[in-house]
């Protein structure tokens, strides 16, 4: 079942890996099926090498196993969690991508001093606190700390980015490691310059309803 979002979740893990924001089993892409509420994601443990749409897992939003028998991703509650809360929301992603980590093990929220980082998030992209991987806690700490941005950091730990969409929250996660590499890279010559609120909300809103076709 779901046929087509499995297939579209494979493609969009392995451009975590065409990207270089995963390693090894680490990190996971799910979606939300807007018809019928179920969610797709990784099946725990599963390297990007290889992997095909068997390897997706389907559940309901009560993290009820609807399809197959592989044990999902470990950060399925967490993804479950933003999805009920989150009705705007019908992808997730989640890495440890080097850059962004990086903010997030020094607690730090990416500002947002590039006109990219205005365009993409329109705001910091903060840094939520730190909790244990196992159960729901990680989904309601991005929930509580990501406003209005598609993505948050995770104190002591990575990434974990929002969309309309599989691949707009993989997108998020392309986006917001570029930002961090480039930020840490002006950190090192000298003081950030930040962008007035005014022309961050201006050229947000330019990306978000005016640019492209
Ligand atoms: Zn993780």
């Amino acid at each position: 079942m779901l046929e087509k979002i499995k297939e579209e979740l494979v493609y969009l893990h392995q451009k975590l890996v065409e990207y270089k924001l995963v390693v090894w089993t680490g990190g996971n892409v799910s979606a939300r099926d807007p018809e019928t509420g179920l969610i797709v994601i990784k099946a725990s443990g599963v390297p990007y090498e290889g992997m095909g749409p068997q390897h997706m897992v389907v559940m309901d939003m009560d993290g009820k196993l609807v399809e197959g028998d592989l044990k999902p991703s470990s950060d399925v509650y967490s993804h479950l969690y933003i999805y009920k809360h989150r009705d705007d929301v019908n992808g997730v992603v989640h890495t440890h991508s080097n850059y962004a980590t990086a903010f997030a093990a020094v607690g730090q929220p990416i500002p947002c001093v590039l006109t990219a980082i205005s365009d993409e998030f329109g705001c910091d992209i903060p840094c939520a606190g730190f909790v244990r991987i196992g159960d729901e806690a990680i989904g309601k700490e991005v929930v509580d700390h990501i406003g209005t941005s598609t993505a948050c950091l995770l104190q002591n730990h990575g990434v974990f980015t929002i969309g309309k969409n599989a691949k707009a929250a993989v997108k998020s996660a392309v986006m917001v490691e570029d930002a961090a590499r480039t930020v840490w890279m002006a950190k090192q010559l000298g003081q950030l310059i930040p962008i007035p609120q005014e022309d961050i909300e201006k050229l947000h809103y330019r990306y978000t309803h005016i640019y492209g076709q």
